[in-house]
């Protein structure tokens, strides 16, 4: 029998299932629905206060956690026990993040690895899926204390810059905090929809949507036609936003003033005070022409003219964003109808007034810039709720998709701006006779070597049966679901043996991990995955050798010599490899073998056979 809920807040009766709009923010979030009554998208808030909750966790030292407003306060008399900005690190590794590390107050493990990124407080160790969970439980218990109803369904919103790991992560995070996620989409889709665009099928349209919050800068240029939303291209930076812009008022006042950097180094309560007083002033700038403030009884001020000057830089590198976006779009600023403007740093003046004289017309912000992706991924919410069956949404993949082929090359399936949900398939072939797996690795980036670009996941495609080199016929298939995430498959279909495998992006978290972590065994849960991947390693290592001693076997006598030492030095190489706990080094010393049999298993290929194969050689 399904629950009744009373709302007491607004008198009426509810479903049980309720899904809200989440807006997970860098600096703020907040939760929409839409109104059982009205009918419209409204943010959710308890009476007299914001409905924004700022993105700040506190760990207390008895082990309790506090987030929004009141963690927000530990920022200066305990930096290193509360998190800010916990979305600049979703999906991330250290080596990722170590150009901005000085920009965190808090401990980030310094592991110099591609593996997650963890936070250390006291002798507790968060991943930012953990950090993100905490703030999705804090909006969910929030969400349901004003509905009084059980909330557990979401659509939680993602910048349009967002990877696949990083998707994946912000899902990972839900699933934590007990949401079940079912949707992400990007901010812009979701406040091009809170305006309402689009809702009207004889709609037809060219909109940009600006989103300037408080860690990040895109810009999307959206076709709606038909009641259909088409994200024709996106631009941006993931590390600019309204936090550069207190950070530039930061350094003007330290230069003011005669610190030094140690100085603040040295007294991490003065920096941070620093930063929120800077903010302040951000903030009054957009109302005033002149903020006069104190700190510590010193006094600090700024002009209006002064902070225009200190933040023009930034300003300008968005507007270039903006030409970069149109020209991907095939686009004149003309062409675009209507601008949309997002994110709480829009307010600033100077950022409208460049915008608008950029795009030449005023800009739309009408709705509120705080609240305009959370309210449109409620109104995502309805429509998935069935409420608005004939609204459809297209979204792109803001990066090309690929696999690494021979010579570390990057073989795009699904180049970049491609619709969503989107599929692609391409074959391969092996390379060595009796090659019984192959590895498929899969990237994300534009640069022609994969080494460039950024790994998403591996795994081997194992029992291909017995055939010479060229014959395997291997279809590998990308699948980018309406959430913008990818399952990639293999299948060898010459033998009709059928291993599809689906891939989790390596800095995403599969299912068994999400559960170990919740029983707070992260250390162990990091363990098996170094075991695990060791024990891939060695298998293809094995392999390997097992094919190369059979191809020798039979071709020996084809061979030149320095080919037979050479491979026998590669060979000794990688079985020593094969004894040690590194699979970094296996996996080089696989590639080197690899690279001394490539010239002579290619002379060797039986022209016949290889001429009859399209398929290329991984
Ligand atoms: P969001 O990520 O959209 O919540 O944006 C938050 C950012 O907007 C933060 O950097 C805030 O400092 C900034 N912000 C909020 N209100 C204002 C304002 N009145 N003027 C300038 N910046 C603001």
């Amino acid at each position: 029998m399904a629950k009744i809920g009373i709302n007491i807040a607004t008198g009426s009766l509810q479903q049980e299932e309720m899904i809200v709009g989440i807006d997970l923010g860098t600096t703020n979030s907040l939760v929409a629905i839409i109104h059982p009554g009205s009918k419209n998208a409204v943010v959710l808030k308890e009476h007299n206060s914001s409905s924004l909750v700022p993105s700040v966790i506190h760990f207390e030292d008895r082990g309790s956690v506090i987030v929004g407003d009141a963690a927000k306060d530990f920022l200066i008399t305990a930096p290193q026990q509360t998190i800010f900005s916990a979305k600049r690190l979703m999906g991330k590794s250290y080596n990722d993040i170590k150009d901005h590390a000085a920009f965190f107050s808090y401990r980030i493990i310094d592991d110099n690895t591609d593996s997650l990124v963890k936070v250390q407080v006291g002798d507790k160790f968060y991943s930012p899926i953990e950090l993100s969970s905490f703030i999705l439980k804090e909006l969910k218990q929030r969400a349901e204390h004003i509905l009084k109803t059980p909330v557990n369904k979401a659509v939680i919103t993602v910048p349009a810059y967002f990877n696949d790991a990083q998707r994946q992560a912000t899902r990972d995070a839900g699933k934590l905090a007990g949401i079940d996620v079912l949707r992400i989409i990007n901010e812009p889709t979701a406040a091009s929809l809170a305006y309402g665009i689009g809702l009207d099928k004889n709609e037809s349209k060219l909109i940009a949507v600006y989103d300037l919050g408080g860690g990040t800068f895109d810009i999307s240029i959206l076709r709606i036609a038909g009641g259909v939303f088409e994200v024709l291209s996106t631009n941006g930076d993931t590390y600019l936003g309204g936090d550069d812009l207190d950070n530039a008022v930061v350094q003007y006042w330290i230069e003011q003033s005669g610190l030094t950097h140690q100085d603040l180094a040295a007294n991490r309560q003065l920096a941070q005070a620093l930063r929120l007083k800077a903010e302040e002033a951000k903030k009054q700038l957009s109302s005033k022409e002149l903020f006069e403030g104190e700190l510590n009884g010193d006094k600090l001020s700024l002009s209006k003219q002064k902070f225009e000057e200190l933040i023009r830089a930034f300003v300008d590198k968005t507007i270039t964003c903006c030409k970069n976006a149109l020209k991907d779009a095939g686009l004149k600023t003309s062409d675009i109808e209507t601008v949309v403007m997002v994110g709480g740093s829009t307010r600033v003046p100077l950022v409208k007034n460049s915008v608008s004289e950029f795009f030449g017309r005023p800009v739309n912000d009408s709705v509120n810039p705080d609240e305009v992706v959370a309210l449109g991924a409620a109104i995502q919410a309805d429509i998935l709720a069935g409420n608005n069956k004939e609204l459809l949404l297209l979204d792109i993949t803001p990066l090309s998709l690929g696999i690494e082929t021979a010579g570390g090359l990057m073989d795009v399936l699904i180049p970049r701006n491609a619709k969503i949900p989107s599929k692609a398939a391409r074959q391969y072939t092996t390379q060595v006779d009796g090659q019984p797996g192959m590895r498929i690795s899969v990237f994300q980036g534009e640069r022609d070597l994969v080494k460039d670009n950024r790994k998403l996941a591996a795994f081997n495609l194992t029992g291909i049966p017995g055939m010479p080199a060229g014959l395997p016929k291997v279809e590998v298939g990308f699948l980018i679901n309406a959430d913008g995430i990818l399952t990639v498959s293999a299948k060898e279909l010459r033998s009709g043996v059928e291993q599809s495998i689906e891939v989790k992006p390596q800095y995403g978290l599969t299912d068994e991990m999400v559960e170990s972590m919740l029983m707070d065994s992260i250390t162990h849960a990091k363990d098996d995955m170094k075991a695990r991947a060791l024990g891939e390693a060695r298998t293809e290592g094995e392999q390997l050798l097992k094919t190369t001693e059979r191809f020798l076997q039979k071709n020996a006598a084809e061979l030149e010599k320095d080919e037979l030492i050479n491979t026998a030095n590669a060979m000794q190489a990688l079985q020593l490899a094969l004894t040690m706990e590194d699979k970094d080094l296996i996996h080089a010393k696989i590639e080197a073998l690899n690279e001394v049999s490539r010239p002579y298993a290619e002379r060797l290929m039986d022209n016949a056979i290889a001429g009859a194969m399209k398929g290329k050689t991984i």
